[in-house]
């Protein structure tokens, strides 16, 4: 089966400093898409804030089109909503997007970040909730008809980090996290760890963060950039028992 997947994101570098080795491995098995609601004009790593708004949103623009090419992507749509208020928009100024987009690209797997935002950032959790109201109404023919046929995804991903992981971090930063059962997939990516960090160079203003991260887990870092793990959140579970390999196992039935 040849896989269509849609990622789903607030800002430039959710993708990347996310997901971003999977990303990169399913840009290489199926056409791959990426929706992201804003510019990034809030960023506020190392020098970002110092930038200027408008400035900073058409750098930060650029190195998502770069990151995306290295990721794979074969469309790349930013939606220029407001950085940092997402969650005071009409829901239907990302739901109606997110729902064209999925009518028009056909995805199996919807990828987006985890309901507790990862890094709690009040977007990401906005996005997330939007992408699960797009999902459903995406499959309802009688909504929206104006935006395309109904198509049905096959399953919502969530990236998630398991608590596991999250202690290693101990007091450098807080990362909302879920219990290591709660984790359906966890994706063995060290062949497309380099494409990741190739992404996050990609992304220059924002990758101190990621390094400031890799100097505080030292070795550990390698465990936690090139293993990526998933919560169901719509959708069937692959059909197989015990470690699934792929998000889209057991998919091809589904497929339309
Ligand atoms: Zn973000």
């Amino acid at each position: 089966m040849i896989p269509r997947t849609l990622a789903l994101f607030a800002h430039p570098d959710d993708e990347t400093f996310g997901p971003g080795a999977t990303l990169a491995a399913l840009g290489e098995h199926g056409p791959s898409a990426l929706l992201c609601c804003t510019r990034g004009e809030a960023g506020s790593i190392d020098q970002s804030a110092k930038i200027g708004k408008s400035k900073l949103a058409k750098i930060r623009e650029e190195e998502l089109l770069a990151a995306s090419d290295i990721l794979g992507f074969d469309s790349v749509e930013i939606l220029n909503l407001p950085d940092s208020g997402l969650r005071w928009l009409d829901p239907e100024t990302i739901v109606l997007p997110f729902v064209r987009a999925i009518r028009s690209f056909k995805p199996h797997i919807v990828l987006t970040f985890h309901e507790n935002g990862i890094s709690r950032h009040r977007d990401h959790r906005t996005v997330t909730r939007r992408v699960g109201e797009a999902v459903t109404l995406a499959a309802d023919g009688n909504a929206f008809a104006y935006l395309g046929k109904p198509h049905q995804v096959g399953r919502v991903w969530w990236y998630s980090i398991p608590d596991s992981k999250a202690a290693q971090f101990e007091n450098y930063r807080s990362l909302a996290s879920v219990p290591d059962a709660d984790i359906q997939v966890t994706i063995d990516l060290r062949s497309h760890v380099q494409k990741k960090w190739a992404a996050v160079d990609a992304h220059a203003t924002q990758k101190l963060f990621v390094e400031n991260m890799a100097k505080f887990l030292g070795e550990r870092m390698e465990n936690y950039w090139a293993f990526e793990s998933f919560v169901l959140a719509q959708g069937e579970p692959p059909s197989t028992d015990g470690r699934v390999e792929s998000l889209y196992e057991g998919l091809e039935e589904a497929a339309t």
